[in-house]
This record gives C-alpha cells, sequence and structure tokens, in this order.
C-alpha cells in the first residue's frame, strides 16, 4: 500500500509560514502584499476558485482585492483595468482567472500583465526564464507538485519523470521544473503512443491530462512517486465528487507515493499563489526573500 502524500498538511504549513513572514514585512517594513484577482463570467468552479484564493491571502494577512466582471466585457476594458494594477503600489500580484470568454485574447491579457506581477507566471517572460533555468515566477499548481516532490523523495537527480499533458499552465512548466531539478523528462500527451509503456517506465508519474482516472495501478512502476493534478467532476450515488487522472485504488496498490483528490495537488495551488505573492511583494520592494520559507517550501533544500 502506498504512502499517501498530504498536499493539504504541507500547504496549511507553508501558508502558516507565509503568514508569519507577511506580519514581519507588515511590522518591520510598514509593507502588506496585495493580490488582486480579476474573474471574469460566472463560470461556477471559477467563483469558488476565486473565493478560495481571496479568502486565503487575506487569512494570511494580505490585502485582497477582487474584481468580478461581466461575462460580455470588452477586451479594451480588462486591458485598462490591468494597466491600472500594474500601477497600483497596493497591488503586487495579479491573477485573471482562465478560462476567458471568446472575445477577449488570452494571451493578449497575460502579455498585458507586468512580469514582476505574474504571480500566476504565465507571461512569456516568467516562462522563457523558467524554459532557460534562470529565476522567473513559477506556476502556482506545477511548483506546488515540485514542491510535494521534493518533500517527499528529495534529490530528483536522475529520476525518470513522465509527465501526462503538454498545457501552458502545467505539462510544459511541470516539464520544466523537474528538467531544472535533473530529472530525465519525457512528456506524453493525447497523440503519444503506448502511453502505457511510457508511463510504465516512470519513477515519478505526474498526470495532468483532465481525464477521469485515466491512469490505472498496471500504468505504474512499482514503487513510482504518482503526483495527481486531475480535478475531474463525476456523479456517484447522486452526489457530485471530485476525482483524479489516477485510478486511485489499483494507483494505490502500486505506487511508493501517491497524492489524492482532493487534498493534494489542489491546496499546494493556492499556498503557492501566496509564497509568489509574497516572493513579488519583496522583489518589488527590494526586500530579501525569507530563507526559512525557502527551506520549508523545499523540504530543506532547496537543490
Ligand atoms: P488541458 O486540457 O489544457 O491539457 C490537458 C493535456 O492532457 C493536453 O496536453 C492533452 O494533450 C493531454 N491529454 C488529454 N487527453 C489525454 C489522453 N487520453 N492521454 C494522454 N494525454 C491526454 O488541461 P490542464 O489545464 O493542463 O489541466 C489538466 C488537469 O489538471 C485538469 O483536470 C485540470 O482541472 C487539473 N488542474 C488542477 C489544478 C490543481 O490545482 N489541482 C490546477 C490546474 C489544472
Amino acid at each position: 500500500m502506498s504512502t499517501l502524500i498530504d498536499g493539504k498538511a504541507q500547504a496549511t504549513r507553508l501558508r502558516e509560514e507565509i503568514g508569519r513572514q507577511v506580519s514581519r514585512l507588515r511590522q518591520h517594513e510598514l509593507v502588506t502584499p496585495g493580490l488582486a484577482v480579476i474573474l471574469v463570467g460566472e463560470d461556477p468552479a471559477s467563483q469558488v476558485y476565486v473565493r478560495n484564493k481571496a479568502t486565503q491571502a487575506r487569512e494570511a494577512g494580505m490585502s485582497s482585492f477582487e474584481y468580478r466582471l461581466a461575462d460580455s466585457v470588452p477586451q479594451t476594458k480588462l486591458l485598462d483595468l490591468i494597466e491600472r494594477l500594474n500601477r497600483d503600489p497596493e497591488v503586487h500580484g495579479i491573477l485573471v482567472q482562465l478560462p476567458l470568454p471568446p472575445q477577449v485574447d488570452e494571451s493578449r491579457v497575460i502579455q498585458a500583465i507586468h512580469p514582476d506581477k505574474d504571480i500566476d507566471g504565465f507571461h512569456p517572460i516568467n516562462v522563457g526564464n523558467i524554459a532557460t533555468g534562470g529565476h522567473g515566477m513559477a506556476p502556482c499548481t506545477p511548483l506546488g507538485c515540485l514542491m510535494l516532490l521534493k518533500h517527499q523523495l528529495g534529490d530528483l537527480s536522475g529520476k525518470h519523470a513522465v509527465v501526462l499533458g503538454r498545457s501552458n499552465i502545467v505539462g510544459k512548466p511541470m516539464a520544466s521544473l523537474l528538467l531544472q531539478k535533473h530529472c530525465t523528462v519525457t512528456v506524453a500527451h493525447s497523440r503519444t503512443r503506448q502511453l502505457e509503456e511510457v508511463c510504465c517506465q516512470a519513477d515519478i508519474l505526474v498526470a495532468a491530462a483532465g481525464r477521469t482516472r485515466l491512469v490505472k495501478g498496471d500504468w505504474i512502476k512499482p514503487g513510482a512517486t504518482v503526483i495527481d493534478v486531475g480535478i475531474n467532476r463525476i456523479e456517484a450515488d447522486g452526489r457530485m465528487r471530485l476525482v483524479g487522472d489516477v485510478d486511485f485504488d489499483s494507483a494505490r496498490e502500486v505506487a511508493g507515493a501517491l497524492t489524492p483528490v482532493p487534498g493534494g495537488v489542489g491546496p499546494m495551488t493556492i499556498a503557492c499563489l501566496l509564497l509568489n505573492t509574497l516572493e513579488a511583494t519583496c522583489r518589488q520592494h527590494r526586500i530579501p526573500f525569507p530563507d526559512n520559507i525557502m527551506s520549508l517550501a523545499w523540504g530543506g533544500t532547496s537543490s
């Protein structure tokens, strides 16, 4: 039976430490980290995500500014708002909840956010910095996955990591981050042949395909570490529930360690959003980023 990787507990510890650092900033530097969250439209899942992000930012002692725009909002109005937030000294991080309605060009919106305030890590400058092994803002979900892996395994050097999914939000940045940690990385996707055989070679398997229980126990190398990013809503016994991209019951018999859904990657994503906001604040005010939070985030080592 595999070890359960408790993302909820790890995220709670990280958020508590972020809270301590925020109060230190407020007291000694007279700076309050500010997170602006923009939601366009009424998508119920997006509303929940935005509410959770804003609540947890406030709980950590940050200022949270929420902007809710109609589904029909013209692109220029959204770009004007971002421009205003780019100039606002009380706002250190800007997040636009995706997806956006069809009249809005997603990439234009992402590029409008100042890279220093791009706490989602989607701006091409941050993507480029991460891809070239430099220092950039890393997207929150893959960053959270990497922290779970470092905490569980320590040194990742030489391990074969298979990333299932190649989206700009999860799969591709995940691959870049694992390369930075010296893994041998394979990126698999919807057109990959013999997917099961590819997955079977993984010491680390990150499943981010958005397909309910795609990965079965017999796709997993015995003892492998499995990170399940998927969030799929299914109806079971007349109730809605969340399941991952990994078939939990069969995977648990084979994997060495496994994240549950919910309670694995999800809580780490929000904790990393707060971490990025704190880091953005420190950088904008030229305050050194506290060492202890880095060692907590990286499970005692940042190598
Ligand atoms: P996406 O739809 O943008 O990308 C999915 C990727 O999976 C694509 O690259 C596609 O090629 C690949 N894929 C699809 N079907 C496949 C198949 N049958 N076999 C192999 N590859 C396949 O999705 P995304 O935004 O990257 O998100 C992936 C999943 O992660 C979703 O379930 C999403 O809800 C979840 N997610 C969770 C968090 C979190 O915080 N836990 C954050 C972001 C996304």
